[in-house]
């Protein structure tokens, strides 16, 4: 392989350095003559020359000065731009809360199908109810049988005070049993009373003479077919005239012990709707809907819970939202206080 000779090329590279050098000193050389001859000879501002050298140099002088000299800026400008760095700074420093969109009730359904938020609603239903002080918790109709009589007859108590209640406050439920203990509350008993007598004794609660026809009827069979005893089925009790549903599941709680739906009847439906649980129109309906998603070890509990809230809190007409601890969940709270319900006309007599 041929050796390159690099010392040639280092002194080739070395005199062009210095060629640049000497040029370099060279112009900077010719400049200061020139500016030393001007500075011996004053300019002749006259001549075309003279005046393109002027303004030659004045260019010069001011570029220099922009390079160097520090931009001058008035107090006013330095307060602003401190002002607004500072408040640049406070922003970033500043914590920003990011909100996520939830579902403000309890209308709106979670994942699970289940009504938003309804562990709070009953956890703050319980609250609501603690004291249990509402006229079910006193005189509801597991609070109307003999407690020291039979098994049998309890059970017979039980199945009369749910049939008196329909439609019924519980006070006047509670004092027509009573009245019927007293007059002697068991099987053969009801059937030797005289149907009138039989409506003094349950009067006045809600349709009497219609349950008057009922308890007979009904008493007549579980004589007949079930040895002075209730039934201990939904279905069978449900075939007892004046039995429905409701009183049917009630009736194997607290009879039998056994819970088999939930009873719903009018508070339970009426708050169940209000609270966005179900969309439903009949008690029945709610119900079904109520048992889709509630789990079994509420059914029971729900009845109570809600009925005693229902005569105490969420009454039918003028319920008490404001101080309800579910007021900002619950969709006809929210509505109810914002005045956003529909105003229903008042009904004039005669039309
Ligand atoms: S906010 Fe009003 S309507 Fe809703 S549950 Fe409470 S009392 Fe009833």
């Amino acid at each position: 392989m041929k050796k390159v000779d690099l010392s040639k090329f280092k002194i080739q590279t070395r005199s062009r350095l210095n060629n640049n050098k000497e040029s370099n000193e060279t112009e900077i050389n010719v400049s200061n003559k020139i500016k030393s001859k001007y500075k011996k000879k004053p300019l002749n501002t006259d001549t075309e020359l003279g005046k393109e050298l002027v303004a030659a140099d004045n260019n010069l002088e001011n570029a220099v000065k922009i390079k160097l000299e520090p931009k001058v800026e008035n107090s006013q400008n330095i307060k602003e731009n401190i002002d607004n760095k500072l408040k640049i700074s406070k922003l970033k420093r500043e914590h920003i809360e990011i909100k996520y969109e939830e579902p403000t009730t309890s209308k709106i359904k979670q994942g699970d199908g289940k009504p938003y938020n309804w562990e709070l609603i009953l956890k703050n239903l319980r609250e609501m109810r603690k004291n249990a002080d509402a006229p079910v918790d006193k005189m509801g109709c597991d609070k109307c049988s003999d407690e020291e009589a039979s098994p049998k007859v309890i059970r017979y108590q039980c199945l009369l005070s749910l049939m008196l209640s329909s439609q019924t406050r519980d006070e006047v439920t509670h004092a027509a049993m009573m009245r019927l203990r007293q007059h002697g509350c068991m099987v053969d008993h009801i059937l030797e009373t005289d149907d009138d007598v039989l409506g003094k004794l349950i009067y006045p609660v809600g349709f009497w003479k219609s349950k008057v026809k009922f308890i007979k009827k009904t008493t007549e069979i579980l004589k007949n077919e079930y040895k002075g005893d209730i039934p201990n089925t939904v279905k069978d009790l449900c075939k007892l005239p004046g039995v429905g549903p409701k009183m049917a599941h009630l009736c194997m709680k607290s009879a039998w012990g056994k819970v088999t739906g939930i009873g719903v009847d009018t508070h339970v439906h009426r708050i169940s709707n209000r609270l966005g649980w179900v969309d439903t129109k009949t008690p029945e309906e709610t119900r079904k809907s109520l048992e889709d998603w509630l789990p079994l070890e509420l059914w029971s509990e729900v009845n109570h819970l809600l009925v005693g809230f229902g005569q105490q809190i969420c009454q039918p007409l003028r319920p008490q939202c404001p101080t309800c601890l579910n007021h900002e969940i619950c969709p006809y709270g929210i509505k109810y206080i914002n005045n956003e319900l529909p105003v229903k006309p008042k009904k004039i007599k005669g039309k």
